[in-house]
């Protein structure tokens, strides 16, 4: 590097990370992501940690379809969409994806990032207030950091400090206030208090916003996500999403909400406006994942039904479990070095599945968080709870 005094500072920050515990290491496969995973040294690990929730990253149906559209509409458009990168496909899958979560329209990114990260800078100014979970995911904070907004933060899943929030806001005279959460908390396996927080948001008069990562694809009938899971299904203003989760796992994000805020957002919103189309192979995927879902929720119940079991299965032995009625089954050790020795174990056994510690998590609430999809097996089920068993 021309600076040595730059190099020696990165470097010093990557010995920092080594030093903390905190750097995050890559492990390698070799295949397609699946209920079991292949590393390069030829080892096969029962999968625990992707969100891959109904197997759809290497279902052949996915593939096909995902193929056909290569074929049909190409690799991509080298075009942004206002410039000419706008195909049919993608007017079919924001159709569809929109009447899916219970909105009128959508609009896609390249990323559920970028679906946060463009969302609140064109929609609200200094004159209006956004109320965030102060457990929300990055890209969350991010979007909010881009805004104008008044920020205001809630104790994790505190319905009486969102409450005072809401209060705040109001009394400060914020003329749109609009309160942000994630729909399922990644890390705890958490569903957000959706039915709630309508309802305060409505006496409040405040937009509700829901991230539905975890959760397209995953909880609700067929699938629909949190609003559908809590009963306020078409009653939650704006949602942002992935198809890099249940939905395929490929990628691409969007942003579901209603048709004049779509239309503002196509004018308006950063990572929309100045990004490549998303790929014609992911939208044809995409648009298969909502098919399947849309036909039969067979997917979402057999994944639910694992994380039932599984979730039994390691509280008979004696294990610290966090959230429920989520295919995240985080096991709490508090300690760091026992939840990174203990996922060592599990390797070893044959499993794979990730600690995490500080900052990702509190201090002293360190945990392995292990998921489940639709593709294990029940003899794979077994063979984890068996892991878990020798590790113990
Ligand atoms: C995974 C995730 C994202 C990012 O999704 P990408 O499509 O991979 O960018 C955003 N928000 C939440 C809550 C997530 O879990």
């Amino acid at each position: 590097m021309t600076d040595p005094a730059f190099a020696a500072r990165i470097a010093a920050e990557l010995q920092g990370l080594r030093d903390a515990g905190a750097y995050k290491g890559e492990q390698v496969i070799t295949g397609m992501q699946g209920a079991r995973i292949r590393l390069a040294d030829g080892r096969e690990l029962i999968n625990l940690c992707s969100n891959n929730y109904l197997g759809l990253a290497s279902d052949a149906r996915l593939l096909d379809a995902a193929a056909a559209a290569l074929r049909s509409h190409g690799l991509g458009l080298a075009s942004v969409r206002f410039i000419c990168g706008t195909q049919d496909l993608h007017k079919q899958l924001e159709a569809r994806i929109a009447a899916f979560v219970g909105t009128e329209d959508a609009v896609l990114y390249a990323a559920a990032f970028d679906a946060n990260g463009g969302l609140f800078e064109p929609l609200l100014d200094e004159a209006d207030a956004v109320i965030s979970d102060e457990l929300n995911h990055a890209s969350i904070i991010d979007g909010i950091r881009l805004c104008k907004a008044r920020r205001w933060r809630y104790r994790h899943d505190d319905m009486d400090d969102l409450r005072r929030c809401l209060q705040e806001a109001r009394a400060g005279g914020a003329r749109t206030v609009l309160v942000f959460t994630d729909g399922v908390f990644s890390m705890d396996g958490r569903i957000a208090q959706l039915a709630e927080m309508r309802r305060l948001c409505d006496e409040h008069g405040a937009l509700l916003g829901v991230d539905d990562c975890h959760a397209t694809g995953v909880i609700g009938p067929h699938g629909r996500g949190t609003a559908a899971h809590c009963g306020v299904f078409g009653r939650v203003d704006l949602v942002t999403g992935t198809f890099g989760k249940a939905l395929g796992g490929a990628s691409g994000g969007f942003t579901a909400c209603s048709r004049p805020v779509a239309e503002l957002l196509r004018q308006r919103s950063r990572p929309y406006l100045f990004s490549n189309t998303l790929a014609p192979p992911l939208v044809g995927a995409a648009l298969a994942a909502l098919d399947l879902l849309e036909r039969s929720d067979a997917a979402v119940r057999r994944v639910q039904a694992h994380a039932a079991r599984f979730r039994a299965a390691l509280q008979a032995q004696g294990h610290t479990l966090i959230g429920s009625g989520h295919p995240i089954v985080p096991v709490l050790l508090g300690d760091e070095h026992a939840a990174k020795a203990l996922a060592q174990q599990l390797h070893h056994a044959g499993v794979h599945a990730v600690a995490f510690s500080y900052p990702v998590v509190p201090r002293g609430r360190a945990r392995i968080r292990t998921q489940l999809s639709a593709a294990h097996t029940d003899a794979d089920l077994d063979e984890a709870v068996a892991a878990f068993a020798a590790a113990g």
